[in-house]
């Protein structure tokens, strides 16, 4: 049976941990560098057109958005990470929301971790994981704009990728493949969060 998201209502953007909605409903964020295409899979995901702004402008206020989903769990939506700046330790900041809502906010229950499907492993998204892992925080990936690159050069892009992980990792985490286009990965993806639900009901 397909999965469908029938109501999806904004609920607010925080500029502070402190700031997100109090609520027990599991917690499922997207984060990835600016221009992977979070807005446009979350607008995918929940077949609206504008629930998340496509592109916003680089350098404006960071802010995490919270999307009540079905009256039943949180979508949320995170800044994109792409102009972190590396410090003089060479270690990759991240902005402080970012760490500060992954680190402390109790209902995170998965992070997707979206990466452009058509790139080679960046440094960027490799140093995110590498943090998520050190922290312990459970992720997924979510290879993104699938339609904009073949069948054979997918596959040999998700196995380079795989390669890169297992230089650091014991095991790849869970992945999933995506086009906002085409809605290829939509019901995957929401089956995983439907069943993560049930789980912990
Ligand atoms: P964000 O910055 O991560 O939120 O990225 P956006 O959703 O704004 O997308 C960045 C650009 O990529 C926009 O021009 C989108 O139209 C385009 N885009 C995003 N996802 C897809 C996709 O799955 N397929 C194609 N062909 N274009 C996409």
């Amino acid at each position: 049976m397909e999965i469908s998201i029938k109501k999806a209502d904004f609920i607010c953007s925080s500029a502070f941990v402190h700031q997100c909605p109090k609520s027990e409903l599991p917690e499922y964020a997207f984060i990835g560098r600016s221009n992977v295409g979070k807005s446009s899979l979350i607008n995918m995901l929940t077949n609206r057109k504008s629930l998340a702004k496509i592109s916003g402008q680089p350098g404006k206020t960071q802010l995490v958005n919270h999307f009540k989903i079905d009256d039943s769990w949180f979508l949320v939506d995170l800044p994109g990470y792409g102009y972190a700046k590396v410090s003089k330790s060479k270690r990759t900041e991240w902005g402080k929301l970012i760490k500060n809502y992954i680190l402390k906010r109790q209902e995170l229950t998965a992070l997707f971790v979206l990466i452009d499907s058509r790139l080679e492993p960046q440094k960027i998204d490799l140093a995110f994981m590498q943090f998520l892992g050190e922290n312990e925080i459970p992720f997924l990936m979510i290879f993104t704009k699938i339609d904009k690159i073949n069948q054979s050069k997918l596959k040999l892009h998700l196995e380079v990728y795989q390669k890169e992980m297992l230089k650091t990792w014991e095991d790849i985490p869970q992945f999933f493949v995506s086009s906002a286009k085409t809605a290829a990965g939509k019901q995957e993806i929401l089956a995983y969060i439907t069943k993560i639900n049930a789980q912990i009901q």
